[in-house]
């Protein structure tokens, strides 16, 4: 499986300023490694300039921050799985933890979406991942079985594994510069990968677990050879070309 390499760029970047970091990136990013994909997840607003840039560059995908699980209707601010694939989006995400803990959806939500997504052709990445005061709980398998368990409740249990991703991303750690340490990241994604065993059967093997997190230049390479990591999600060191680019080429 291919890892993937995923920049979320949340609510940054104008038109020109995304245009000009994936002209960057691709010509930074050179052939990608053959091992690895680069996912760009643009604010809405520059999705088709950064398609632009991204057309004539293999392994270069994109995706979307968000969508309402409609085709369409009265839905004032929200866009559709369908719209986001006319713009050129393959992916989306599902669950970030800025849309469950700030703009407060709730599992069974994210639930509806990560299924009605995959129904409509595009592959997600379900986010998941527990905040500091439940990890002090000793909390951390509990939430991150009822997050995968809700969040997975309405997937097809014979999906192409390719289709689905998990990002595990712990809140505390998620652009505060503290990424979880080696031991904190192998358990939880060997527990995403027992849970997705459960759920889907041998095909929970074939599916990628992301880690996202304050994945930096200076430890992605680490972060990425760690058993059971499948890619990496980034925020903050993805919104410049150059530091993103290190990250795609870590390793
Ligand atoms: P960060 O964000 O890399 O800035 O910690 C990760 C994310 O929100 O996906």
């Amino acid at each position: 499986m291919k890892k993937l390499m995923a920049a979320n760029w949340k609510m940054f970047k104008t038109v020109s300023e995304a245009l000009e970091t994936a002209e960057e990136l691709v010509r930074l990013c050179g052939d990608v490694p053959a091992d690895r994909e680069v996912l760009v997840i643009p604010p809405f607003t520059a999705m088709t300039a950064v398609a632009g840039a991204f057309e004539h560059a293999g392994s270069f995908f994109l995706g979307g921050q968000n969508f309402y699980p409609e085709l369409e209707g009265a839905f004032t601010g929200e866009i559709s799985p369908v719209m986001l694939k006319d713009a050129c989006c393959s992916y989306a995400l599902a669950g970030h933890s800025e849309r469950r803990h700030v703009l407060g959806e709730d599992d069974a939500t994210v639930g509806r979406k990560t299924a009605f997504g995959l129904e409509q052709g595009l592959s997600m990445i379900l986010c998941v991942g527990e905040l500091i005061e439940e990890r002090r709980a000793g909390k951390v398998e509990e939430v991150l079985r009822r997050q995968l368990q809700v969040g997975l409740a309405d997937v097809p249990r014979d999906v192409l594994p390719e289709r689905l991703s998990v990002a595990y991303e712990p809140v505390w750690a998620i652009g505060t510069g503290e990424v979880a340490g080696p031991e904190e990241i192998v358990q939880a994604h060997d527990f995403v990968r027992s849970v997705l065993v459960e759920i889907f059967g041998v095909n929970g093997n074939e599916m990628r677990i992301q880690y996202g997190g304050s994945v930096k230049p200076g430890n992605a390479s680490d972060i990425i050879s760690l058993d059971n990591v499948d890619g990496v999600l980034v925020g903050g060191a993805s919104l410049k070309a150059d530091s993103f680019s290190q990250i795609v080429l870590a390793g």
